[in-house]
């Protein structure tokens, strides 16, 4: 360990040491043998409420320079790479949320993004009956269980329409996982990435722990969210590798249509650009807007195209954390060699639950977003509703991404909040409802409202905005 010990030689028993430790300093004293004696014993603390740190102290007073003492290297404590991330403002705001509500506060949580729905009986039951099972019990193959390769290759074909070999799918942690390892096994440090703005969270933390650059492709409501040819073309550089692209959007629902899936899937590949795209929320779309998948619409990227997607959202297995990305087998099987190094397998009860989820039909999906649905029209139209909001209809997931900047800057009970961040702070404290900043998907100015909750509290959360908002002047 580290330490410098300083000594005052004017102290008499008990002697007071300060210690610095790490950049911590704290005075303690040695509460055993006499100073000034050879091989007299103290003790000496390293930081209030920590570690003890035994000090074998020499015969006769000493000068600073006699301390037992290492160099202080002046190294950042936390690496500069991590520490630079900032954590997941979803998951913060969710935690909050549950914190207070434990705590016993009426609080409603329109933050995380997950299905209010238990996951259907029929996955919970073959997850049951793989915790009995010895052979579950055991590590297997990093990748992912062969078997659970083969359902998600059959899935994809029935879902999507994409043919891929179970060579070119790795089972992971979650779709987090899957975009962690995508970003790792194919950006170099320096390689350039275009974000679409609104964009999840997760993305640029993501990329940037890759050592890429994210770059980001500013929307808004005027254009449904969605970025054009035109936005992406002003972006692009020598540097630009790779294009993240996500239809239906989180945090703003928006879906691109076939014909626009298909003309940035094309610009992409005339570029030479790899296209991470999330699918996450495939079944998820509503009205007359259509889910595409990027690479059964432009073949020819299939060969730099890598896709994620996994259960949570489909259904309702947030929890379970399993997840899958498809690509080419090379660039599958680097990010096998990262995961076994990381991780190793997905926990087998998981791709036991995640394989009966894939191989069953889609009707508890089907349930789910006839429910998100009807929450859909009533939260926008409830939204539109309140003065100073303004929210476009979400096509897809389950998110409104209102703007709140007729609200920003006026004065409400006593305060005056004018960022989004602030505004999210207020609403939480005085209307204990939960909801996350624009801030968290690089556009200030706006609420995520995740409509994934139950029906009464959609309303009585809603209601309690508007009743805070009318109040601002
Ligand atoms: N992609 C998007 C767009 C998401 O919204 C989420 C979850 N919020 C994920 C991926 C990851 O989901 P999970 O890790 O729970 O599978």
């Amino acid at each position: 360990m580290l330490y410098q010990l300083s000594y005052d030689p004017s102290d008499r028993p008990p002697v007071s040491l300060t210690l610095t430790v790490g950049g911590i300093t704290d005075r303690g004293h040695a509460d055993a043998g006499v100073a000034g004696h050879r091989d007299a014993e103290c003790t000496g603390r390293t930081s209030p409420g920590s570690n003890w740190l035994d000090v074998v102290w020499n015969d006769g007073p000493m000068s600073p320079t006699d301390a037992p003492s290492v160099p202080a290297r002046n190294l950042p404590r936390v690496s500069t790479r991590v520490g630079s991330i900032a954590e997941s403002a979803t998951l913060a705001v969710d935690a909050k949320a549950k914190a207070m509500k434990a705590a016993g506060r009426p609080v409603i949580g329109f933050g995380a993004g997950e299905p209010d729905f238990p996951t259907p009986d029929y996955i919970v039951e073959a997850a049951v009956a793989a915790c009995r099972e010895p052979k579950w019990h055991r590590y297997t193959p990093a990748g992912g269980l062969p078997e659970l390769k083969d359902a998600v290759v059959a899935k994809t074909q029935r879902d999507s329409g994409f043919s891929v070999g179970a060579n070119q799918v790795l089972i992971t942690n979650g779709g987090k996982q899957a975009l962690y390892n995508a970003f790792a096994a194919t950006l170099d440090p320096g390689d350039e990435v275009l974000l679409p703005a609104p964009y999840w969270t997760t993305y640029p933390e993501s990329i940037r722990l890759a050592g890429g650059v994210p770059v980001e492709v500013m929307t808004d409501e005027s254009s449904g969210y969605r970025a054009s040819i035109a936005d992406l073309e002003a972006a692009v550089t020598p540097r630009t590798k790779m294009l993240v692209f996500v239809s239906p959007s989180n945090p703003t629902g928006a879906v691109y249509p076939p014909d626009e899936v298909r003309a940035i899937g094309e610009w992409a590949a005339a570029q030479g650009l790899w296209v991470v795209t999330d699918e996450i929320y495939e079944h998820l779309v509503y009205g007359g807007a259509v889910f595409s998948s990027m690479p059964v619409l432009v073949p020819e990227l299939a060969d730099r195209c890598i896709v994620v997607n996994g259960v949570a959202k489909t259904y309702a297995m947030t929890g379970w954390r399993v997840g899958w990305m498809l690509g080419p087998a090379d660039v599958v099987k680097a990010a096998t060699n990262l995961q076994s190094h990381a991780t190793s397998n997905v926990a087998n009860v998981s791709q036991v639950a995640a394989l009966a989820a894939v191989s069953g039909d889609l009707s508890a999906v089907a349930m789910m977003r006839a429910a998100f649905d009807r929450r859909r029209k009533l939260i926008v139209s409830m939204l539109n509703e309140i003065p100073g909001v303004s929210c476009p209809e979400p096509e897809g997931a389950f998110y409104a991404y209102p703007s709140v900047k007729g609200v920003l800057g006026k004065e409400i009970r006593g305060q005056r909040p004018t960022s989004s961040s602030e505004l999210a702070g207020l609403m939480l404290d005085e209307a204990e409802v939960a909801v996350v900043q624009g801030e968290a998907f690089g556009t200030p100015g706006y609420l995520r409202l995740s409509y994934a909750l139950g029906d009464d509290d959609l309303v009585e959360g809603v209601t309690r905005i508007g009743k805070l908002f009318a109040e601002a002047q």
